[in-house]
């Protein structure tokens, strides 16, 4: 069953009621009335919204309107809920945490033969149906479900639930972009569900559907991805790299009651301390950018060469630096978040949708700014503090940069250079990132002020 329907609260929802709320006149004084917080659109999605994704999707499961209707309702109450606390804590899903958990399989010769076959078949038959797709302009999963399925499963031999999976992987890839037609790697990843793969997470084992039959695969994890796998629920993503196959599993673990907080932690993000909090610590991105840098150079030397064994050379060090990078923002977040939990203190991050083309940044450091790294970091914090049951903010960035955290005057001219902060007001001075990091602190403060009195109203 839904995780979101569980959480729908016990108060009453008739259906002829939820007419009213389909006008947006309607809505909003109904809402004031029931005394929760009026949100802007981007948080809540709207009902007309909720009801065009959902009706779209229990169409497909062929569920009438009738049940659909009531449905809608239901969930978006469910959400609602939810947004007592504070309007922009970051929402990852409803009610359960979604993490994923990484395993490698350790398949005999043989079975590494049929995996990769099951692969490469099932890829191909993306293709196919891309390009068929592409040529009939027909989009939709029902339809292509229905026109191609049994000439899928003749053509290629694949397990039903397979073509499937490969029927939604080319509707799916067609929904974000329907102006180029989509391309597959022969051994890109395929989605696996309940009942092409079964999890025997006591013997460490899984059954998973190939064109040689279901086989069973042993795999190795650690401990905590064992303890993941206890939550482990729907999709899981076969992935084949460097030789080797991984599953990776969709876990939906419960979140914890939240902790009581008292103040805000705000933490700022930049390029040369990757992250500053507002207590004064930084962490440092001296090594991460060192090696980066390192690797640059050296790209460009390969990139300039162009044979082979250069682009293979090129690959391995992409992947190495990702690898590193990763590493070092598991480390901050942790940190981070532990401070929060022992300090009972909510964490405030900028919200960075938009970043790329707000801030300006000086020519070297663009290629630092651009990376995902910054966006890694900022999920890192946000699941590990959700595990715990911290929440977290999101605030404008604006102006965070500029904006004295002793007076609040703001000017351009406060910044002297990338390093410090001198207020031209005040006269107040500091390194650059902590007082970001103060005023980060000071808009958690305000989103927490707000949400009390929310609460006590
Ligand atoms: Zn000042």
């Amino acid at each position: 069953m839904n995780s979101i329907w569980k959480r729908s609260t016990p108060r009453p929802v008739q259906p002829t009621a939820g007419a009213r709320f389909i006008s947006g006149k309607a809505r909003k004084p109904r809402l004031a009335q029931r005394g929760l917080p009026l949100v802007g659109g981007e948080e809540l999605p709207s009902f007309s919204d909720l009801r065009w994704a959902s009706t779209a999707a229990l169409r497909q499961k062929d569920i009438s309107r009738n049940v659909v209707f009531p449905c809608i309702l239901l969930s978006l109450f469910s959400k609602l809920e939810t947004f007592r606390l504070p309007q922009r804590i970051i929402q990852q899903g409803a009610t359960a945490l979604k993490l994923i958990a990484q395993v490698k399989l350790q398949p005999t010769p043989e079975q590494v033969a049929a995996l990769r076959q099951t692969l490469e078949a099932a890829n191909a038959a993306c293709n196919v149906l891309s390009e068929w797709v592409w040529q009939e302009q027909t989009f939709g999963q029902w339809a292509l479900h229905k026109e191609r399925y049994n000439t899928l499963r003749a053509e290629f031999n694949l397990p039903a639930q397979v073509a499937v999976r490969a029927i939604s992987k080319v509707a799916d890839a067609y929904k974000l972009d329907k102006r180029t037609q989509r391309q597959f790697r022969p051994h890109g990843s395929i989605a696996y569900d309940d009942r092409i793969l079964t999890w025997r997470t006591e013997k460490q084992f899984v059954t998973i559907a190939t064109l040689k039959g279901r086989l069973k695969i042993a795999y190795v994890c650690g401990e905590r991805q064992k303890q993941l796998l206890v939550h482990q629920q729907g999709e899981t993503d076969l992935v084949y790299r460097n030789g080797e196959f991984y599953l990776l599993a969709v876990c939906n673990v419960v979140e914890p009651e939240p902790q009581d907080i008292d103040d805000a932690l705000g933490i700022d993000m930049g390029i040369v301390n990757i992250a500053t909090d507002s207590d004064g610590n930084r962490y440092s991105g001296k090594v991460v950018n060192a090696l980066r840098k390192r690797h640059r150079t050296l790209r460009a030397k390969l990139q300039a060469r162009q044979t082979p064994s250069a682009r293979r050379l090129l690959k391995r060090r992409r992947l190495k630096e990702q690898r590193f990078a990763s590493d070092v923002n598991h480390q901050i977040s942790k940190k981070i978040v532990s401070l929060a939990q022992r300090t009972n203190r909510a964490v405030t991050v900028e919200d960075l949708t938009g970043i790329r083309t707000r801030t300006r940044v000086k020519k070297p450091q663009r290629a630092t700014h651009h990376s995902w790294a910054f966006f890694q970091l900022r999920s890192f914090v946000e699941y590990k503090a959700k595990c715990k049951g911290i929440p977290v903010f999101a605030v404008d960035p604006r102006y965070t940069s500029q904006r004295c955290s002793e007076c609040g005057h703001t000017e351009r001219a406060n910044r002297p250079n990338q390093h410090t902060f001198c207020c031209q007001s005040c006269g107040f001075s500091a390194i650059a990132d902590c007082n970001a990091a103060y005023n980060l602190r000071d808009m958690g403060r305000a989103e927490l002020s707000t949400c009390r009195t929310q609460r006590a109203a």
